[in-house]
């Protein structure tokens, strides 16, 4: 193979940067790289196809071919050789173009007279931009050297792209990161907000990819890898490193030290680019495989070596995490995934959050609920397009995000905002008038929560207690087992802030979704209906016992309320009682003052545990229906699952006869019931729940306005007989009788 360090490359790419640093439309600087690349590489032809949308590339500049066909010709991704290049994100290298397989010819381009085809993807990190295509009427296969040569220029230009040099040319191509784009995700948290861009994670941007001097940029690479072998040292010397984190360091370190990784971004650089440049193409190049690999562990070792390339690049641009970028007003985080942690970190300085991935259940959503933050999850590919700054709505309510929104969007947006905000003023005024029925009767309506950060919304909101205290966020949002003292204080501290109003605080609830960092995740088939809750607390009653420990001592004297997750029958609920029973005894014995009142209570959320035998009911203190679990068993439809959780309606006539049943067998023995799933907070739901019944709701604390609005306007007699006939008739769901009741009530 000829040196790559031949100058003619390092020439073309200087020309090429001298060409795009001449003033000039997007399109005049198109035609004159295509001119210079074909002269350069002495063929008669050369063609930038860009992506118009996510399917179709068009043709937006060539030499030799007809010049009429641009902006005309278009493919779809897959189409032809140039849409195989852009599929594949491999280069097609071609002496007989016409006889390759899909070879498509396209009359109106006149190409039908060149033999030789050779086509390279215009990528960045992952990032499809377009295809670069070079032809000519000799049929021969390009050289190794020239398909380098031309991946290069590839390169540069996929960074020219991404910083805008070729648009602005009204010539009806939109650029990348300045069209307005929909996202159509799912809801993860109601709400909508208006805000700029943050991203959690930036993307590092190569201002400089030609680079003249190779000496000096191949000295910078060398004093970057080795900075990076450092700090990949430095993670390793780290104690207490489980086993997992030191096997993805030990990947770094070999990847670090890689004398081909090292040495193919030294040829990169001896052909013209730049240091930064360099470190991308070899990224660009390990996420197209990745793409296409799809073996986990080879995904995986794929992702680390991304993973490291993105390091290297922070400390050769300096830019990244910590930029120092100032956080625009009214921030609206955009991740591809987010920790409870982090997400706590920025707190409530954020107006909105926009996630690729994520679910409903997850501990990110979680948070935002208790941020009270509209989150829209599986925004996908949003992080590629959106950018620090960039304009953006999300719209909680319907999953949906409007990135670089039109005006006439936003207008109807704000309108969507003042409408809620007047009705928001409209809840406050009825903060202190209890959700009493037009016939009297009263529901009590309490409000969910699970961090300090809540516990100001018990005021605000008019929640009576909080009837649902999620532990386990602060299990989750810590690196490691927090300390019963730790638990102490957080406990005493939620209980100070009530001010004497009940707390029931849910003991423990981790497995399914949420796995502890810290604890070694089990490796379930169904995790949901696996090893989680009060079946973990029992089969390790250490951390259990810890956590009453730490609720006895943060009580005190003061009444307390704790329950348990996932109780599925009488014994679990017998023996989990025990535990505090006798955790009260010890504290008694060690002379520590013990609560004058406590109530011990269960979650109901599968349907077994509605026909446990009488002594549960007698047992037990109170119940609390965790509807989100709940209604997943009764229906056997996963909570997390987009394509199954919306399909059973809570109102289904079934459901509603079964919520019926519990409600009779806690008024046979006396026994005070609730309702806690996010069901609870839904206005209808509510009501449907109130009349059936339910003298207990518990929902995110943004919910009580509305709830306690709509009680307060019905006769809940009335609702109970909508409902009742409903099921007679034989309706799937009360529903639709419901809506059309309501309709016929006075506001
Ligand atoms: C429920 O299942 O309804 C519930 C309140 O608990 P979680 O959502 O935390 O599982
Ligand atoms: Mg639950």
């Amino acid at each position: 193979m000829a040196d790559r360090s031949d100058t003619e490359s390092r020439k073309l790419l200087r020309r090429l940067r001298d060409s795009l640093a001449e003033p000039g439309q997007g399109q005049e600087r198109l035609d004159r790289i295509t001119h210079l690349i074909a002269d350069s590489m002495g063929t008669e032809v050369c063609s930038i196809y860009l992506f118009r949308d996510e399917e179709t590339l068009e043709l937006c500049a060539t030499e030799g071919l007809k010049r009429e066909a641009v902006h005309k010709t278009r493919m779809k991704l897959g189409e032809g050789l140039v849409g195989r290049v852009a599929r594949t994100a491999s280069p097609v290298n071609t002496g007989n173009a016409p006889g390759e397989k899909g070879f498509r010819f396209m009359p109106e381009t006149g190409e039908e007279i060149y033999s030789s085809f050779l086509g390279v993807p215009i990528q960045r990190v992952g990032e499809r931009l377009g295809v670069l295509v070079v032809q000519s009427k000799i049929a021969r296969e390009f050289s190794e050297d020239e398909v380098y040569a031309l991946e290069v220029v590839a390169m540069v230009l996929a960074e020219m792209t991404e910083l805008g040099a070729f648009t602005g040319d009204g010539d009806g191509m939109t650029a990348l990161h300045r069209r307005p784009v929909i996202y159509r995700g799912a809801t993860g948290q109601e709400g909508a907000a208006e805000g700029r861009v943050w991203l959690h994670e930036p993307r590092v941007v190569v201002t400089n990819p030609v680079a003249d001097d190779p000496v000096a940029e191949i000295e910078r690479l060398r004093a970057a890898v080795q900075q990076l072998r450092v700090s990949i040292d430095d993670l390793l010397s780290v104690e207490h490193l489980d086993k997992d984190q030191k096997a993805v360091l030990e990947a770094y370190r070999m990847f670090a030290n890689s004398r081909g990784w090292s040495k193919r971004m030294e040829e990169d650089i001896e052909a013209g680019l730049s240091a930064e440049a360099a470190v991308e193409k070899e990224q660009s190049l390990t996420r197209s495989r990745m793409e296409q690999v799809a073996d986990a562990y080879l995904r995986e070792r794929l992702s680390d070596l991304d993973d490291i390339s993105n390091r290297l690049l922070r400390i050769l641009t300096g830019q990244g995490k910590d930029t120092g970028a100032a956080m625009p007003e009214n921030p609206i985080l955009v991740a591809r995934n987010i920790g409870p942690g982090e997400l706590l970190e920025y707190g409530r300085k954020l107006r909105g959050v926009v996630l690729e991935e994520g679910s409903v259940g997850s501990h990110a959503a979680v948070v935002a609920r208790a941020l009270a933050i509209p989150l829209v999850i599986h925004a996908e590919r949003i992080k590629s397009e959106a950018l620090n700054g960039d304009p953006i709505l999300v719209d909680g309510d319907q999953g949906v995000v409007h990135l670089r929104p039109e005006e006439t969007i936003t207008r109807a947006f704000r309108d969507k905002i003042a409408m809620q905000a007047e009705a928001q003023k409209r809840y406050a005024s009825l903060r202190g008038l209890p959700a009493q029925s037009k016939c009297g009767t009263i529901i009590q309506l309490h409000m969910n929560a699970g961090l300090m950060a809540d516990l100001p919304s018990l005021e605000g909101s008019g929640a009576e207690g909080v009837g649902l205290f999620r532990t386990e966020l602060q299990f989750l949002i810590r690196s490691q087992m927090p300390r019963r003292a730790e638990l102490v204080a957080i406990y005493s501290r939620v209980m100070d802030a009530a001010k004497g109003r009940r707390v029931a605080f849910r003991t423990l609830d981790i497995g399914s979704d949420k796995v502890l960092p810290y604890m070694k995740p089990q490796d379930e088939p169904n995790p949901a209906m696996g090893w989680r809750a009060i079946r973990v607390g029992l089969d390790k009653p250490g951390i259990l016992r810890m956590q009453l420990q730490a609720l006895l001592r943060a009580a005190g004297k003061r009444p307390l309320t704790v329950m348990f997750p996932f109780v599925a029958q009488l014994d679990e609920f017998t023996q989990a009682r025990s535990h505090l029973l006798r955790e009260i005894h010890r504290e008694r014995s060690l002379g520590h003052p013990v609560p004058e009142k406590i109530e011990i209570g269960a979650m109901l959320e599968t349907p077994s545990l509605a026909y446990a035998p009488k002594e549960f009911f007698d047992l037990v203190d109170f119940i609390s229906i965790g509807g989100n679990d709940l209604k997943q068993f009764f229906f056997a439809a996963d909570r997390e699952n987009e394509l199954v959780r919306r399909r059973y309606d809570t109102l289904n006539t079934a459901f509603l006869q079964f919520l019926c049943h519990v409600v009779h067998r806690c008024a046979d023995s006396d026994t005070p019931l609730s309702f806690c799933g996010e069901d609870a907070g839904r206005p209808i739901e509510a009501l449907a729940l109130a009349a059936m019944g339910f003298r207990m709701l518990s929902m995110r604390p943004a919910s009580i306005g509305p709830v306690k609005a709509l009680i307060r306007r019905v006769d809940l007699r009335e609702v109970r007989a909508v409902i009742d006939k409903a099921i007679t008739d034989g309706a799937v769901s009360a529903r639709p009788a419901l809506m059309e009741w309501l309709a016929t009530q006075p506001e």
